[in-house]
């Protein structure tokens, strides 16, 4: 018996199969830095659903052994450099504040891409997913020098190119409730965030060609979140009209 929240999910995909529209989502998992039995999961669970998986790595806190054994279909994205909160007192949590000099910024970045891009050899892309979605305005003119081709934050993009040669494709869903003990976020809220988005971009309201984004985080996921997943996966992939694109695609990197 489904609630209420995928009957509504399910509503707002038949509005767009019948405008003759494909609803289009992708997967994006944040910070994986080591082997851990989450993640071993997560990629089971990818490999049994067939969903592509865009998974985020942090490249100075890598395990070599992090990036052995993946198989298809994994893109490796690159979560900032090391994650560190270097906020200033009054602003939010940020691995780039604006005190740092944008050059200054944009050199730690290229330096931890290099190390990111050896490990991860061809499953590496490079598009950048900043800690906690965040990134100072004045750094994106100079992500594309510093070897980048997308950029990944949260909530709906304002552009599909923030600056030449830089491609953004935002998530849109996150299924944890930060404040909430950092569980599970809940279906209902998870559920309804899709809906609102692919609602808005069936209104105009936001840019319908932007893919909507499931964002996770293995290492806190609980139960539910996991059950969750499998079950958004098992019920979407079987819907006509639904499609769950990899990072490769959206990013227009082969
Ligand atoms: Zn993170």
């Amino acid at each position: 018996m489904l609630s209420g929240a995928w009957r509504a999910l399910a509503e707002e995909i038949a509005f767009w199969r019948d405008a003759g529209l494909t609803v289009e989502f992708w997967w994006r998992d944040d910070d994986a830095a080591r082997p851990a039995p989450a993640l071993a999961r997560l990629l089971a669970l990818s490999a049994n659903a067939s969903v592509p998986l865009a998974l985020a790595v942090v490249p100075l806190g890598a395990d070599p052994g992090l990036l052995a054994g993946f198989g298809e279909p994994v893109s490796v994205l690159q979560h900032g450099t090391d994650h560190r909160n270097r906020a200033l007192r009054g602003e939010k949590k940020t691995e780039f504040p604006v005190s740092e000099p944008p050059r200054v910024a944009a050199a730690r970045l290229a330096m931890a891409r290099e190390q990111l891009e050896v490990r991860a050899g061809n499953r590496f892309i490079p598009v950048l997913a900043p800690p906690w979605n965040r990134l100072p305005e004045a750094l994106v003119p100079h992500l594309a020098a510093a070897g980048f081709r997308g950029l990944s934050q949260y909530g709906a993009r304002r552009s599909a190119e923030p600056a030449t040669g830089l491609r953004q494709v935002n998530t849109h869903v996150d299924v944890i409730g930060w404040r909430a003990g950092r569980g599970f976020a809940g279906e209902d809220e998870s559920l309804a965030a899709a809906t609102m988005h692919l609602a808005a971009k069936r209104a105009g309201a936001a840019d319908r060609r932007e893919a909507t984004g499931w964002l996770t985080h293995h290492a806190v996921h609980d139960d539910a979140a996991w059950t969750f997943l499998e079950r958004l996966f098992e019920t979407t992939r079987k819907l006509p009209g639904v499609r769950w694109r990899s990072a490769p695609e959206l990013f227009h990197i082969s």
